[in-house]
């Protein structure tokens, strides 16, 4: 655990990390195979701690801890309001912390910790929106004429798998977190391999905070075991995946005999469809944010940048210059803006795909390659390619690193074809002065998200969630809880209604 006192943000040496262990019916404990492995600092690549690794048999015990909890357990049967008040409870405590959780996720994944700030305030926020959310749940009735009442009532459904990647692992797995406990449900998480910390550090505050034994479990461990046992486990009734697009696919295969419901948020390829009369400043700004925050390890990464040609050369040129001078570097450094990418084989894999662009012709303005001065770790320089046609790898795949690919486009038409071009439906941003083309345009760009004139900016009332190969389902506000609740409905009958009398013939009829 961290070290840091509450309230100040640690240095890297400050932040102290045990053993990871799993966190199973209120205990934490080693995996039964007693196996370990390590989690890497992405500065140096060398092991921060070693992770206990989840097998088979750690999900069982998980899963029926979050069984019993849920069939047996106070959690489930408590009001909305008293889960409400522990919801408040947990984001306070994580707020009284952050400093803590700070300092871990900048260790273990390498975001900047200016950008950090604001994931672990909008991990509070999660706990207190949902806390409010299901205070306000209502179901519906429906009047019958004078015969029926009819009123839908939402329940827990059950034990949820929450299965999250490493990118934003503490905002990303609280935003499932605090719908699903706020709905009576019990959990169990397996975080990404990659990034296992503030997982651990988030049981053992939920287990200050009193949240009752068996309601939140974590097992660390690979997609491949873990993951899939727990995909598989016939007493998990719902899994929320965070993900690739073909890991959600894997998913879905692997419960299918065992009729889960799921909700996917998959990979993206957002395109920022940027016209001639758009604010040209405010669009450079937010360009330039939308694809390198967050290391561009971002779902919603703005990561095609597709602009109108009568400004498509000064854009590009603007938001290369601006590339250029990008701080890269130590994540604990107030003034860092780019931090590492998470792993080795993860820097590998997007330096291949600026290999690729490169073969394939794309015109590289700024970046494409590791910093002169940061010759170890897993850094890599802000990056900017033109001339990028739709034919190109790194037009079509995801990379998920600070790679931004730029198209020009003619006319409307070409924008919207261009911007769709793509498996993927996540986010788009939609730049223009003009008040009825920005409509129509964010209206025929297939994506579950759409921004206009703005970064991405969210309100966690509105429904978040990606179409084609970007997901399945929509979180967010009331739609967290169609996902994380049953709804029965029950009919009453007022009266005496007609019912069908069968067997009372006289047994005279042929
Ligand atoms: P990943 O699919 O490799 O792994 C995600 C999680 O799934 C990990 O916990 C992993 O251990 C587990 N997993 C892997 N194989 C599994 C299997 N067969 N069965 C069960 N679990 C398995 O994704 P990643 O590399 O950790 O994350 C990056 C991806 O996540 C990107 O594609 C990104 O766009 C996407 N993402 C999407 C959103 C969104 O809201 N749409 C948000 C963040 C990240």
């Amino acid at each position: 655990m961290s070290q840091a006192s509450p309230g100040a943000v640690p240095s890297a040496g400050d932040v102290h990390v045990g053993p990871q262990l799993h966190y199973i019916g209120g205990e934490f404990r080693p995996g039964r195979g007693a196996t370990a492995f390590a989690t890497l600092n992405p500065v140096t690549n060398l092991a921060i701690t070693e992770v206990a690794e989840g097998l088979a048999a750690d999900v069982d015990d998980a899963v029926g801890a979050a069984r019993r909890a849920f069939d047996e357990g106070p959690w489930p049967r408590l009001g909305a309001r008293e889960r409400a008040t522990v919801l408040r409870r947990i984001a306070t405590a994580i707020r009284d912390h952050a400093a803590d959780f700070i300092g871990l996720e900048c260790l273990d994944i390498g975001l900047p910790i200016a950008q950090m700030r604001g994931l672990a305030a909008r991990a509070a926020e999660n706990f207190d929106f949902f806390a409010g959310s299901i205070e306000e749940l209502s179901g519906q009735a429906y009047r019958v004429g004078d015969d029926f009442l009819n009123y839908t009532v939402h329940k827990p459904v059950g034990v949820a798998a929450l299965i999250m990647p490493w990118n934003a692992p503490l905002m990303l797995s609280t935003w499932r977190i605090a719908p699903c406990l706020a709905a009576g449900n019990t959990i169990v998480l397996k975080p990404a391999e990659w990034s296992p910390l503030t997982a651990t550090r988030l049981a053992a505050l939920l287990d200050e905070v009193g949240l009752p034994p068996g309601v939140f479990n974590v097992v660390h461990g690979f997609g491949e075991t873990a993951g899939a046992s727990l995909v598989a486990h016939p007493g998990v009734n719902l899994v929320s995946f965070t993900g690739e697009s073909a890991t959600g696919s894997a998913i879905m295969a692997n419960g299918a005999s065992t009729l889960k419901r799921y909700s996917f948020e998959l990979g993206g390829k957002s395109p920022v469809v940027v016209f001639a009369d758009a604010d040209f400043d405010r669009a450079v700004d937010a360009v330039v944010a939308q694809i390198f925050t967050m290391n561009g390890q971002r779902c919603t990464a703005g990561s095609r940048l597709i602009a109108q040609a009568p400004i498509y050369e000064d854009l590009v040129q603007a938001v290369a210059e601006r590339a250029r001078n990008i701080r890269v570097g130590d994540p604990f450094d107030e003034a860092t803006e780019l931090g590492p990418l998470i792993r080795p084989e993860h820097h590998e894999r997007v330096s291949g795909y600026l290999d690729s662009a490169v073969a394939e012709g794309a015109r590289c303005l700024a970046g494409g390659k590791r910093p002169a001065d940061l010759s170890s770790g897993n850094f890599l320089e802000a990056t900017v390619f033109a001339d990028v046609t739709p034919e190109m790898r790194v037009f079509r795949e995801e990379i998920f690193g600070p790679v931004l690919v730029a198209t020009p486009f003619a006319d409307e038409a070409e924008g919207i074809r261009l911007a769709n071009a793509t498996e993927y439906g996540l986010a788009a941003y939609v730049w223009t002065n003009e008040l009825s083309r920005a409509h129509r345009v964010a209206q025929a760009i297939d994506a579950g998200l759409v921004w206009v004139n703005s970064q991405n900016v969210r309100d966690l009332r509105t429904p978040f969630g990606g179409m084609k190969q970007s997901g399945i389902g929509r979180e967010g506000g009331y739609y967290s809880f169609e996902f994380y609740c049953e709804l029965e409905t029950i009919h009453v009958a007022l009266g005496e209604h007609p019912i069908t009398r069968l067997g009372v013939h006289d047994g005279e009829d042929s």
